[in-house]
């Protein structure tokens, strides 16, 4: 309906100009990011399922294994399909600490892991973020390969809008490499796995599936678990707590906490639908589109913001020149997931055109522009 928008709205009104209302800021963490829970019989299952298809492999000649070979460099196994500068966070690395029961240690000596009374996490959670149910429902977040390897085990037809920890049945991938090392990659939407076989060959980067919510599953997240030839549990990250490898088996390791704004968007109502369990949908509302006198709500996702780092907020006329006062804000806390938004009412004569929300944060500038005024008229006016 904002697309409908009156001639009138340009060319009426006078210019009595509002007020820049700022809004009370609102925002904070969103949860730690999604993450699983699995017992140790979820884990025998995963293991005996992927050993009893890999020898099969094995003993029909699909498979081969080069002990010895070199070890994979994994690029990250996500991808998206849309432009935003980020689009998941990390809520969980490999549990260090063999001792159950709330005695976690993750491989940079931090605690961003769980354990359960008989279970380490084993693997790497990766959320996405923000709005993870629409990015599920719009095939946003793709996960890929993070080395060549062939397709081992697929499992696939299971309810993807987990909420929480009551059903241990996940689709997945599970990805042997050349040396004889594996992966797997869990959690993914039903019906969304490759038309690759079993004893297939893929290669870094290629599409494996959609992240979803299967399985044993608080919300939309890539669980990524790894194991060298033997069997042994690899945290793919290296640091100074990693008690299971020296190295790291990444091409290139992001750091610890990666601080970036993964989106910026302007929306016609508060972005505070956040959390959606249980019903699994999000409402982004967002809105690129408005009329003069309109309220916009201008919002940055950030991925692992930490206590006290600065974000400035601007928002830009047309011609460049700032509207309002800038926003200036520190980080009250650290988080793997959080969000800030401010709240504009544009004049009832606020220029048409091209306005620029930017956020300047931890040494990068992030921009998102929404449109003020009629856009077919402005086209039909051109032609
Ligand atoms: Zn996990």
């Amino acid at each position: 309906m904002k697309n409908i928008r009156s001639i009138v709205a340009i060319l009426c009104c006078s210019t009595v100009y509002a007020n820049d209302i700022e809004g009370t800021v609102q925002g904070g963490a969103y949860s730690h990011g999604h993450q699983d829970a699995f017992t140790d019989a979820d884990h025998f299952k995963h293991k005996t399922q992927y050993t009893q298809d890999r020898d099969n492999l094995i003993n029909s000649g699909k498979l081969s294994i080069n002990r010895g070979g070199f070890q994979p460099q994994f690029i990250m196994p996500l991808r998206t399909t849309n432009n935003d500068p980020g689009f998941f966070g990390v809520s969980n690395y490999v549990d260090q600490d063999p001792v159950f029961n709330g005695n976690v240690e993750d491989f940079f000596c931090g605690a961003r892991t769980y354990d359960l009374s008989n279970y380490n996490h084993k693997g790497i959670d990766f959320f996405t973020w923000p709005y993870a149910w629409d990015k599920m429902d719009n095939d946003e977040v793709e996960v890929v390969a993070a080395a060549d390897g062939v397709i081992t085990t697929k499992l696939d037809g299971n309810f993807d809008r987990n909420c929480d920890f009551s059903d241990p049945n996940w689709n997945a991938v599970y990805v042997t490499y050349n040396d004889g090392s594996y992966s797997y990659y869990g959690h993914l939407k039903n019906g969304s796995l490759t038309s690759k076989q079993e004893g297939a060959s893929v290669v870094a980067g290629e599409y494996l599936g959609v992240v979803g919510s299967s399985g044993s599953s608080t919300g939309p997240h890539l669980h990524f678990e790894t194991y060298d030839l033997d069997g042994n549990l690899i945290e793919p990250y290296s640091g100074q707590c990693n008690r299971m490898n020296n190295d790291s088996w990444w091409l290139d390791q992001e750091a610890y906490r990666e601080s970036k704004v993964n989106k910026l968007a302007s929306h016609d109502v508060e972005p505070d639908e956040l959390s959606s369990c249980p019903t699994n949908i999000d409402m982004p509302n967002y809105q690129d589109d408005f009329d003069p006198g309109d309220t916009v709500y201008l919002a940055a996702y950030y991925r692992d913001q930490e206590l006290n780092q600065l974000s400035s907020y601007y928002l830009l006329k047309p011609d460049g020149s700032e509207f309002g006062s800038a926003w200036h804000h520190n980080s009250p806390d650290t988080y793997n997931a959080s969000y800030w938004y401010i709240t504009r009412q544009l004049p009832n004569d606020a220029e048409p055109g091209a306005w620029t929300f930017r956020v300047n944060y931890n040494l990068n500038t992030y921009e998102h522009v929404f449109y003020v005024g009629d856009l077919i008229f402005e086209s039909a006016f051109e032609n």
